[in-house]
């Protein structure tokens, strides 16, 4: 899969998938770490490719990084 992602593209897949949202202003590739603030009001760091492949959209404290992989 080589779809490109801009920073505009994120925002708007976040907005739809998740209760977070993007703070990040710029995106520089899939192994760069994205800042969000969690629904909870917590900022979280993630990289993209995790937040959407591996569902983690949320903080620590509202999913603990161990129980994440079922969904
Ligand atoms: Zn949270």
């Amino acid at each position: 899969m080589n779809k490109q992602w801009s920073i505009d593209k994120i925002k708007q897949y976040v907005e739809k998938n998740s209760d977070s949202q993007l703070l990040s202003t710029e995106y520089r590739g899939f192994s760069q770490k994205l800042e969000f603030k969690c629904a909870c009001g917590n900022d979280f760091e993630k990289t993209f490719t995790k937040f959407k492949n591996k569902n983690q959209t949320k903080c620590d404290v509202c999913q603990p990084p161990k129980v994440t992989e079922t969904l």
